[in-house]
């Protein structure tokens, strides 16, 4: 198998580097880089073959090939080593049929993509198996890195944590103080971690943990180290895989530092090239009205962009005012016949509650996704027999606090029209009963 990639300037100055330099960003121009595949070569293989390669894989046992990224190894990261690989059987998510809350919202054909039921609870972990196999395989060949470090707004440290754990490497995680969730903080504490809580936002976090890479040989663990993105890029090619090799017509994702939309775009632009599917979906990324810095840009139809302060949001994993990955993320929008919508703080309570009372239990950013449905369905941009696939990013158990905090009514600006409290009883019959037959008439009116 001598299929290769490396990272190339998006910057059109076309400079190259291996992929196991640690560099970040051009030498020449200080633009980004993004990992390129030998397309060609990968087009050997037509794409009939390439699909029946990755069902005969599918969450199958042969390591490391069950994973849902390393499934599709050669599209992905073919310079790894097997032995190097660090997988924690991260991907194969579930992408279920959301009849319901279809119904409510006015599509017939929702889908909710369950990125949160994996490894450590969000689809951090699918970039993260690649970069930390890198890394692990820079450490095997003799290179001196001595730990790998992020900023992050609750769960990329959480996957850099669990991956570099599972393969012995040490983790630095840098957390804006109380910004990040009960649950999101234990996760890389309890992996052992070095954990610093700065008293900061995540784009003050960014600031000093870029700082921090440049010297001792520390690897920077953030999507602008597009390793990630390509593992993140195989959210593609599992929901299509999961449709039968077909494409659906819209797919909705939160967005903060704007790596996951550009992954998702590069994916499906990958399973183009590679004449494994033949149109492209709509991508509407979503994001808070507390942190859009996108949104904004959209509105001047992508001609203006300015970096924001981000205010305080729900959605603290995408309270992000100056996202690393926006160029790219403009790049993919324009391809993909983009929309870009916000949602209010009311807005991604309500709806994540909305979703809650269909079956879910919606992490705050997947509300924000769900907003932003609502509206553009509301607007006539998403017909109801539009075939719509919501990403799920996180799994909702992360953000219980903010659950807790809804049905208490105790979140400012918040109305909660699905509001339930526990009703506290004493161990007698009469009342329980006379509390249940109170529910059920309620209902029933
Ligand atoms: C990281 C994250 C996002 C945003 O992804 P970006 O690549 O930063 O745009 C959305 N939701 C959750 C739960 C996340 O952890
Ligand atoms: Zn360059």
């Amino acid at each position: 198998m001598d299929y290769k990639a490396w990272f190339q300037c998006i910057g059109g100055c076309d400079e190259k580097y291996e992929l196991n330099e640690i560099i970040y960003q051009c030498k020449k121009c200080n633009n980004l880089l993004e990992v390129r595949h030998d397309i060609n070569k990968l087009k050997e293989q037509d794409g009939d073959t390439w699909k029946s390669l990755f069902e005969e894989r599918y969450r199958k046992t042969l390591w490391p090939y069950g994973s849902g990224v390393w499934g599709k190894k050669e599209l992905v990261c073919p310079n790894i080593a097997n032995e190097n690989i660090i997988s924690l059987y991260e991907g194969g998510t579930n992408l279920f049929w959301a009849e319901r809350l279809g119904n409510k919202i006015g599509i017939d054909d929702l889908w909710i993509k369950q990125c949160g039921d994996s490894h450590t609870g969000s689809f951090k972990d699918l970039g993260m198996t690649v970069l930390v196999s890198m890394v692990n395989q820079m450490k095997s060949s003799g290179m001196d890195i001595p730990a790998v470090a992020c900023a992050s707004t609750g769960d990329t440290s959480a996957a850099l944590s669990a991956y570099c754990a599972a393969a012995g490497i040490p983790a630095i995680v840098f957390l804006p103080k109380d910004k990040v969730s009960n649950a999101q903080l234990i996760q890389p504490i309890a992996n052992g971690a070095l954990t610093l809580s700065i008293d900061t936002d995540f784009d003050g976090c960014m600031k000093i943990v870029r700082e921090i890479c440049k010297n001792d040989n520390i690897y920077l663990a953030n999507s602008m180290n597009s390793l990630r993105i390509e593992g993140q890029k195989t959210v593609s090619f599992e929901i299509v895989q999961q449709f039968d090799w077909e494409v659906p017509d819209v797919i909705i994702i939160p967005g903060g530092n704007l790596g996951n939309v550009t992954a998702l775009g590069n994916g499906f632009t990958m399973l183009r090239d590679l004449g494994i599917i033949d149109k492209f979906p709509k991508i509407v990324c979503a994001q808070a009205a507390n942190a859009n810095p996108l949104y904004r840009s959209f509105l001047t139809g992508f001609k203006e962009y300015k970096p924001i302060q981000a205010q305080k949001t729900l959605a603290s994993a995408i309270q992000i005012g100056n996202p690393v990955s926006i160029n790219k993320a403009i790049k993919v929008l324009n391809t993909f016949n983009g929309l870009v919508e916000e949602a209010t703080e009311d807005e991604i309570a309500n709806t994540s509650a909305m979703a809650d009372h269909t079956g879910l239990f919606c992490c705050p950013h997947t509300g924000v996704a769900l907003s932003a449905l609502i509206k553009l369905v509301e607007k006539k941009e998403i017909k109801r027999s539009d075939k719509v696939v919501v990403i799920s990013t996180a799994n909702g158990l992360k953000f219980s606090d903010f659950k807790i905090r809804y049905h208490e009514n105790s979140i400012e600006n918040v109305n909660p029209s699905f509001q339930n409290l526990p009703i506290e009883l004493k161990p007698c019959y009469e009342d329980v009963r006379k509390a249940i037959l109170n529910k059920l008439e309620s209902n029933s009116r």
